[in-house]
């Protein structure tokens, strides 16, 4: 890095203990450095170092009381990264190891998803270091709507949409609308993945994987690859990880390992989605009771083990740096010929690298899962509209999106010199809209 270097050192300096925020910033400001050689004005307008900096960071006290009296304190957050081309949109995580640096790392990447979805929504992104797991459903509620009591001050319908992401499903979404209409007596879509009675749109819940699946397909298509007769591992499995393994099921691909926190089940014989779906969504229980089901399958305790089973495709979708180099080269010698990401930021820095090296067909998170947010988008027009698409014309429109997605990363690739880099692409693509909409902006005074 060149010209952009002044910027990383100042977001260095400015955000000490944020490693994850750092990583994601230094992936795009590398691939941005041709786009600062081709936009003088771009840098004099400041616009690299006021893309890194949030707009708004919102951090508040969420004080519950657990089921036996006792009162808890968790801590929330709202990022509120970027608006140039629409309301903030995107997530809330609730997990024990969020903190301000990661919900800043997911901010910053949905700045970019966000705009290569081609709608209007700008990025933001929240959420709590509060475990859901082994929590009772009043205890989810009540600590729903004590977050919700100090974020509805900050969101609205045309200021900031957020949603779900890991820890936060149709559950934690109803109990914090339940909330938000309580405080506001608004019937308003202020929040998206609501439930398909009180506003939600058909296919969001399978939005982000099936999504993954379109934006890979339509890569390896490229490269005359498909999902058909393909063995393929996915990690992870919450709602990211189910949809795409019903995707690529469909597709004709054999899936033979799903994982979650603890360890991973290996089928060989192919995933029974149904048994998954039923352990997870309904009875919220470990991936191991898999094998209580479906006695041919194993399930190994530790993660990072899913990467040694052999596999031609592999679609990460657990969380942050869950690939790291070892891992990718294990999957590159195993024959892998592509990755795509469901999770954000499952590879880290030096697993891009071997990917990239190796020629795999690569597809980076803010592309390949910006499905689930583009489906968002897709369900605050329906919102406005007052009225629901069907499941076949959301679907569709998703299709045609990620299709669009993949084009625009490819394209904005070759044009800046790097063919088949969707990294570079992705970053480039997302890039430009959103400054040329800050630059057509002007400067805050
Ligand atoms: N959390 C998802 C993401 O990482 C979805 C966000 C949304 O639907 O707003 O993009």
């Amino acid at each position: 890095m060149k010209i952009l270097q002044s910027v990383m050192d100042q977001v260095i300096k400015r955000n000490p203990n944020e490693p994850e925020f750092h990583q994601a910033v230094k992936e795009v400001l590398e691939s941005l450095e041709p786009v600062a050689e081709r936009h003088p004005e771009w840098v004099s307008a400041g616009i690299f170092d006021r893309i890194v900096e949030p707009e708004r960071q919102i951090i508040f006290r969420v004080p519950w009381v657990d089921d036996n009296g006792k009162v808890h304190v968790n801590r929330g957050f709202r990022v509120q990264f970027n608006s140039a081309i629409g309301p903030y949109k995107g997530g809330l995580r609730f997990h024990p190891s969020v903190n301000l640096g990661i919900i800043k790392f997911l901010g910053f990447e949905q700045i970019f998803k966000n705009s290569l979805t081609g709608l209007p929504i700008g990025g933001g992104k929240g959420g709590s270091d509060f475990d859901p797991k082994g929590k009772s459903d009043a205890e989810v509620m009540r600590f729903c709507q004590s977050f919700m009591t100090e974020l509805s001050r900050h969101i609205g319908p045309d200021t900031d949409v957020p949603a779900g992401d890991i820890g936060v499903g149709g559950r934690e979404i109803g109990y914090m609308y339940g909330q938000y209409k309580r405080l506001n007596n608004d019937f308003t879509g202020v929040l998206t993945g609501k439930g398909l009675t009180w506003g939600g749109s058909l296919a969001r819940t399978e939005a982000t994987g099936y999504g993954l699946c379109y934006f890979m397909d339509e890569a390896m298509k490229a490269k005359g690859k498909s999902f058909r007769g393909s063995t393929v591992i996915i990690s992870g499995s919450g709602n990211v990880a189910i949809y795409a393994t019903e995707k690529a099921q469909q597709l004709g691909a054999n899936v033979v390992a799903l994982s979650d926190s603890n360890g991973y089940i290996y089928d060989p014989e192919g995933i029974k989605l149904d048994t998954v779906k039923r352990i997870k969504e309904v009875e919220r229980k470990r991936i191991s009771e898999y094998i209580k089901y479906h006695p041919n399958a194993t399930y190994t305790e530790g993660c990072s083990g899913i990467w040694t089973i052999k596999c031609d495709i592999a679609l990460p979708c657990a969380t942050q740096n869950e690939i790291d180099e070892k891992s990718a080269r294990i999957l590159v010698e195993n024959g892998c010929f592509a990755v795509g990401e469901g999770a954000n930021m499952p590879s880290t820095p030096e697993a891009i690298n071997v990917f990239l090296e190796n020629k795999l067909i690569f597809g980076p998170a803010k592309a390949a899962n910006a499905g689930g947010v583009a489906t968002s988008a897709l369900e605050m027009s329906q919102n406005s509209m007052r009225y629901s698409w069907t499941f076949e014309e959301v679907d569709a429109k998703l299709k045609n999106i990620m299709i669009n997605i993949y084009k625009s990363a490819s394209s904005a690739a070759k044009e800046y010199g790097d063919e088949d880099n969707l990294v570079m692409g992705a970053n480039i693509a997302g890039f430009l809209k959103v400054a040329n909409a800050m630059y057509a902006q002007g400067i805050a005074y």
